[in-house]
């Protein structure tokens, strides 16, 4: 008898799984036998039991069965075969807008059919529209499912039944392998959390009884779900706590420089805030400590995180340490370059520019220059990490807008610059507010600074929300103000998922402002804009050639041009709060009062009317971000997207926010008590991360 598969060894050696099937799972980040059994449903459908027609709920998926009374087809808008059948508690339309003359004999009048769909409001009773069906032989009845059907995330060319198939093999050879090998989790630990083991949550989650609690799985909030969460976001924080500790073992540049900090402070054209100097302050501790800093920076959108990572870079400088100032797009990597020569040039210190968008023979010089051991500030996009970019003597690594990167990213940036025991210091910056707990999980691995002060010239942005109807107004007044010497940005957000239409939406705006308003320059920026196009338009916007900007949301991130002191949004119903406060960010950086316009496209929904409610109320970004929180809940807040914090597989730090304290704790007696299990739970969940794989 051939030895029985073990959970570690090459999906393809399970029946089923050829190359093609292997490059598919390759997708799921299925590699191994035992990644199948973390790999969990998204959700669940009931097929255990027949529900009486009668007693069918609006919006639920049902199994049904019933004969069939009337078979026709109806044209309506559309064309459709409509069958109605009944089983004595009631009836129910089923609807299908494709279909054959086939399947319209198999669901002739008489026949016997059993259904699964979910229900839906018709014009008369109940609908359900193109659900499963299987013609029923005869009178013998059918047996149901013993199990909930699990539905798992896929990907095209992988099928339900597939992973159904492949999950059922590896819970086979879980229910074989020794129980112990498995669980990683101490018994005095489960007992004390209340928790199942691994085998049972598993075996549960996979193949929930009839009786579980659908909707509690729905909610991922059943004790079989929350174990294996528990556990992924364990891991999570261990190997965040885990690299935290490495860095210990590390050494950095000592730096207590300060002369040339104070030349760059006088030449801001402003003062400080109190919560600025207190974040340098910290920033100086770390640097005259000899260890690599590992700080983030989180400051609301116009804090000023700009001037705090010049003061802080000028002391790198100053020490003879190369810097690096990473921006998430090239429109912020070419606005910093900016802002830094205005800053630095009249000091002597020249800043360069590195972007992907550089030939060859213009990047080689900046190359040389960084792997030599001269001073050096230099600004870009991710090119700056790029594998043919050696730095000769990097000393700090600056990410602005962090939450624009991958924490992948962030942490493959620690290598960069590491040599011989010796690795540079990282600010990190961000403008997403996120309540303590979850920051404390996020970024398990960083101190955290917070710029908790506007600068004083910051105008308070007074908000209006205004249907579309209003727009002829608002474009009257804009000439008006253009006249008086504002500038304006107007937004068209993304009204559709194609990001073709949005630059589309942008374009069409754009040449209906410019008809609209003949004595004003109109710009205008998007996506697909050439690189340097867009550049092209911002400069001119910044240096007021154009008075009126119109884009799509690549301006949402960084963007500073304090003479823009009004912006209309259109479309905002659609946005997310989040992004319509970095949106509004953009404006009240200059010397006027700043406005914003909210146009949204009646009717509004519940939701989008609260939206934009918050918005006008206030301006502050926590208590922005706190509704968000509330109003969207779990999981979308913290999309990987939005805030770069790992992806998980099943764990969701909004909606499991309640477990992180344990997890907090469970980490630190892990740590502590039980050291040769974290690279266990690590390896569990984020092995096909390189760089937790190889801390
Ligand atoms: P963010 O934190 O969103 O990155 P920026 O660094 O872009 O903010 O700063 C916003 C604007 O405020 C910039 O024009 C900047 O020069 C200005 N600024 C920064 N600090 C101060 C200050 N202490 N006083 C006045 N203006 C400031
Ligand atoms: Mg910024």
């Amino acid at each position: 008898m051939a030895s029985p598969i073990a959970l570690d060894e090459p999906v393809t050696r399970l029946n089923g799984v050829g190359e093609k099937v292997a490059e598919h799972l390759a997708k799921l980040r299925i590699a191994r036998v035992g990644d199948l059994l973390f790999h969990l449903p998204l959700r669940y459908q009931d097929r255990t039991r027949l529900t009486p027609i009668g007693a069918l709920r609006f919006g639920r998926e049902a199994q049904i069965e019933g004969v069939v009374e009337v078979s026709q087809v109806v044209f309506g808008r559309r064309r459709a075969l409509v069958v109605r059948i009944a089983d004595g508690s009631g009836a129910i339309n089923l609807r299908f807008f494709h279909f054959n003359s086939a399947q319209q004999q198999r669901l002739a009048v008489g026949r016997r059919v059993r259904c699964f769909g979910e229900v839906r409001r018709g014009p008369n009773s109940f609908e359900m529209v193109h659900p499963e069906c299987q013609i029923l032989a005869g009178e013998q009845p059918l047996a149901v499912d013993a199990e909930l059907t699990p539905i798992y995330p896929t990907t095209e060319g992988l099928q339900q039944n597939r992973l159904r198939h492949l999950t059922n093999q590896a819970l086979a050879l879980l229910a074989n392998v020794e129980q112990e090998a498995q669980e990683l989790l101490p018994p005095a630990l489960l007992q004390r959390l209340a928790m199942p083991s691994l085998r049972e949550a598993l075996e549960f989650v996979h193949r929930p009884p009839p009786d579980a609690d659908i909707d509690m799985l729905a909610e991922s909030s059943h004790p079989a779900q929350r174990r294996l969460v528990f556990e992924e976001l364990l891991a999570y924080q261990l190997s965040l706590k885990r690299l935290r500790e490495q860095a210990r073992d590390f050494a950095a540049p000592t730096v207590v420089a300060r002369a040339l900090q104070e030349r760059l402070l006088a030449g801001f054209g402003f003062t400080l805030t109190g919560a600025q100097r207190r974040v340098i302050d910290e920033v100086e501790a770390d640097l005259a400590r000899g260890l690599p800093m590992l700080r983030l920076l989180q400051g609301d959108v116009g804090a000023g995180k700009t001037a705090v990572a010049a003061a802080v870079a000028a002391n790198m400088l100053e020490a003879g340490y190369q810097v690096a100032l990473m921006a998430p797009t090239e429109l912020l990597a070419e606005q910093h370059a900016r802002t830094l020569r205005r800053w630095f040039e009249p000091l002597g210190i020249e800043s360069m520019l590195l972007t992907s968008r550089l030939t060859k023979s213009q990047r080689k010089p900046l190359h040389a220059r960084l792997e030599s051991a001269e001073p050096a500030l230099a600004v870009g996009t991710h090119a700056l990490f790029q594998q043919d970019v050696q730095y000769g003597r990097l000393g700090l690594i600056i990410v602005d807008e962090q939450h624009r990167f991958g924490v992948e990213q962030r942490l493959a940036l620690r290598d960069k610059g590491a040599r011989d025991g010796f690795r540079p210091h990282q600010l990190i910056m961000t403008a997403t507010p996120i309540p303590r707990t979850l920051a404390m999980s996020a970024y398990a691995d960083l101190d955290v600074s917070i710029l908790d002060e506007l600068p004083p010239s910051r105008k308070p942005v007074r908000t209006v929300v205004l249907a579309e109807s209003k727009r002829a107004d608002i474009v009257a007044r804009i000439a008006d103000m253009v006249r008086e010497g504002r500038q304006v940005y107007w937004v068209c957000p993304l009204i559709d998922e194609s990001d073709v239409l949005e630059h589309q939406a942008a374009t069409d705006t754009a040449v209906q402002l410019a008809a609209a308003l003949p004595d004003i320059q109109v710009g205008l920026v998007h996506g697909r804009l050439p690189d340097k196009d867009k550049d092209a338009q911002m400069a001119a916007f910044a240096r007021g050639e154009t008075a009126l900007l119109v884009a799509t949301t690549v301006i949402e991130v960084g963007v500073d041009v304090p003479n823009a002191s009004l912006m209309v949004i259109e479309n905002a119903e659609r946005l997310g709060l989040s992004q319509l406060h970095q949106l509004r960010g953009r404006v009240g950086r200059g010397a006027q009062h700043a406005d914003c316009v909210l146009l949204y496209k009646p009717p509004l929904s519940q939701m989008a009317r609260k939206r934009l409610e918050t918005m006008r109320a206030t301006t502050d970004g926590f208590v922005i971000a706190d509704r968000d929180l509330e109003l969207r809940g779990p999981g979308e807040l913290l999309g990987t997207r939005q805030t770069g914090i790992a992806q998980f597989r099943i764990a969701d730090l909004v909606r499991d926010a309640a477990q992180l304290r344990d997890v907090q704790a469970t980490a630190t007696t892990v740590l502590n008590d039980y050291p040769h299990l974290v690279d266990k739970l690590v390896q569990r969940w984020l092995a096909d991360k390189v760089e937790y794989a190889n801390v």
